[in-house]
């Protein structure tokens, strides 16, 4: 008979291993399945905002996750194909193994939105990237394209001009969307440069990147042009998981899963935090504080059940 843990915690970001921290000092049973350790903050170059540490998001998530271990937390690096509800609680079909809960935590965050014009698919891993901190150290003076104008393009844009020769930010409207703080950052460094109200319409190249095509709005017309870049980092947001979800019949807000204050969903037994879920902030500090939240509510449904 295979253990059923009390709490299958699915994602290791911010907010599935805040969750397991918080499930392991209730002496929880904690089990916690993920694809990639630390989720996305670990593409964040520099966080500055989780307050008392300034690092990388790679080595804040490392602290995060020694500490869920400490309090007993297990893992299974897996992807999860699938979820299904029993009568006793869940079964989280994953690669390796069927894991069995009593509850679960859904903190599977989001993935990359895809722009879909020629050359993105062909060229990935060829000069296309949807990470920096994973692959911006192939750029050392070269030069480099950050597609969006939110903060996360903004910080892209900023950890990569450490190193490439010059960092082009294309961006569809007329301003930046990202933090004021960051927005003075980039004015500061001579080798970024903006190009507004521009549309990236093909990646060209023969091995890799060679040369975007660009479109961009003048007063009443358009003009096409070519610049030539090694590289093209895509950020132009995300959406949240939802596919290995679709049987358990959420409440979802444009995909993303409604939960009350205590995290929980409309769903017994199913608890939710971090960037996949309704919250207005996306950031590592309200994952984490729902993760807290979470674990919290598993426990007192745990223990009065
Ligand atoms: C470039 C960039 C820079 C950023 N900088 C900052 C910053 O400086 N400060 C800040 O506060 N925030 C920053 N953010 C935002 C921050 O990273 C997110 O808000 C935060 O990581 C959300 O945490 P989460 O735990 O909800 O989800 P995630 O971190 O996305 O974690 C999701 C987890 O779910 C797992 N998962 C998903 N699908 C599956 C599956 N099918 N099977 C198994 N596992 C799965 C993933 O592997 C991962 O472990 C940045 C984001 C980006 C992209």
């Amino acid at each position: 008979m295979n253990k059923c843990v009390d709490v299958a915690i699915l994602g290791a970001g911010p907010a599935g291993l805040t969750a397991a921290i918080y499930a392991g000092r209730y002496h929880l049973n904690v089990m916690v399945i993920s694809e990639i350790m630390g989720g996305t903050a670990i593409q964040a170059g520099k966080v500055e905002n989780w307050p008392g540490f300034s690092g990388s998001g790679i080595d804040l998530m490392k602290k995060f996750k020694k500490s869920a271990e400490e309090f007993g937390a297990d893992f299974l690096e897996a992807g999860i194909k699938k979820i299904e509800k029993t009568k006793e609680g869940f079964i989280i079909k994953t690669e390796k193994k069927d894991i069995f809960a009593k509850t679960i935590i859904i903190a599977l965050g989001t993935e990359n939105r895809k722009l879909d014009i020629k050359g993105e698919r062909e060229f990935l891993g060829r000069g296309v990237s949807y990470c920096a901190t994973c692959d911006g150290f192939f750029f050392k003076n070269k030069k480099v394209a950050v597609v969006g104008g939110a903060d996360s393009c903004a910080k892209t844009a900023l950890y990569l001009s450490n190193f490439a020769k010059e960092v082009y930010i294309i961006y569809r409207r007329n301003k930046l969307r990202c933090e004021p703080i960051s927005f003075k950052k980039i004015k500061k460094r001579k080798n970024i440069r903006i190009i507004y109200n521009s549309i990236l319409r093909s990646i060209k190249g023969r091995e890799s990147v060679e040369q975007i095509e660009l479109e961009t709005a003048l007063k009443n017309k358009t003009k096409r042009d070519f610049l030539n870049v090694d590289g093209i980092f895509i950020e132009i947001g995300s959406t949240p998981i939802t596919e290995i979800l679709s049987e358990l019949n959420l409440q979802r807000e444009k995909d993303y899963i409604i939960t009350d204050k205590n995290c929980k969903t409309n769903i017994e037994g199913v608890f939710a935090a971090g960037d996949i879920t309704n919250n207005k902030l996306k950031q590592i500090v309200t994952a984490a504080g729902e993760g807290a939240i979470a674990a919290k509510s598993v426990y007192d449904y745990v223990r009065f059940k």
